[in-house]
């Protein structure tokens, strides 16, 4: 039987002044506080995490950062540290997201020290994975994806391969409108969980939750969501809608 709880989380990218943070995670936590059976994230942008901790406190939903630094301190100019982000309440870190490796550099190494550092001052990683549409198509969607979860994601011990939480979303589906079919989707998940049984055995394979991100709409996520190996969703554009999150959350 699957036990996975679905974790829905919202990546709100950089969007969200802290006025209209507080306005939406209050609507959130007054829409969704009878939820139980699901875990609701949100990922404010790093300026608006402290507010939008104070609206959430005593909630059922979780906080999160869109990304960090793989330091705990020192002269790294603009940075932010794990420290910084379990300081302020954060829970979760977005690490990998695809415009972090498309525009900022990252790559499976900085993805991979990312991810321990996150284990190690207890937050819990979410690391991305995904083609991107040329790559798809010369049929090297699974080769890229073994590479980004064999660099990404090794070197994890004790009961960490069973909480980190892989987001897999083709580059070619975010904020594009063009959702993966969820047959698409469902053959990527079942090929990352089999990979990661032969990485890290098991019950490992069968606790990771997996989630799927690419312009997931409160229309096609329910269906995405009765495939056996997705586990979730992350969500960029429809998390900054109320309505839509919550649909979401429901669905
Ligand atoms: C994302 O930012 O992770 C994402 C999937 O965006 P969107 O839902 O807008 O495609």
């Amino acid at each position: 039987m699957n036990k996975r709880i679905p974790l829905i989380a919202g990546n709100w990218k950089m969007n969200k002044t802290v006025g209209e943070t507080v306005e939406l995670v209050t609507q959130l936590k007054q829409k969704l506080s009878d939820v139980r059976n699901r875990e609701i994230l949100v990922c404010p942008p790093f300026t608006s995490l402290v507010v939008a901790k104070e609206v959430i406190k005593n909630s059922n939903i979780k906080l999160g950062a869109q990304n960090m630094y793989f330091e705990k301190s020192g002269a790294f100019t603009g940075e932010i540290s794990p420290l910084m982000l379990k300081d302020i309440g954060c829970e979760y870190v977005i690490i990998g997201h695809s415009e972090r490796r498309q525009y900022f550099g990252e790559t499976d190494e900085s993805v991979h020290k990312k991810m321990r550092v996150a284990f190690e001052n207890g937050l819990f990683p979410i690391v991305c994975v995904g083609e991107t549409l040329q790559q798809r198509e010369q049929n090297e969607t699974f080769s890229v994806i073994e590479r980004q979860v064999r660099i990404g994601l090794t070197g994890l011990t004790g009961e960490e391969p069973k909480i980190l939480v892989i987001a897999y979303e083709p580059v070619w589906a975010i904020g594009t409108g063009k959702t993966a079919t969820p047959q698409q989707a469902e053959e990527v998940h079942a090929f990352i969980r089999k990979l990661y049984s032969e990485i890290y055995g098991k019950d490992a394979a069968e606790s990771v939750r997996i989630l799927y991100g690419g312009s997931v709409k409160p229309d096609n996520f329910s269906e995405i969501m009765r495939q056996p190996n997705i586990d979730g969703g992350l969500v960029g554009g429809a998390s900054l809608k109320a309505d839509d999150f919550i649909k979401l959350v429901r669905y």
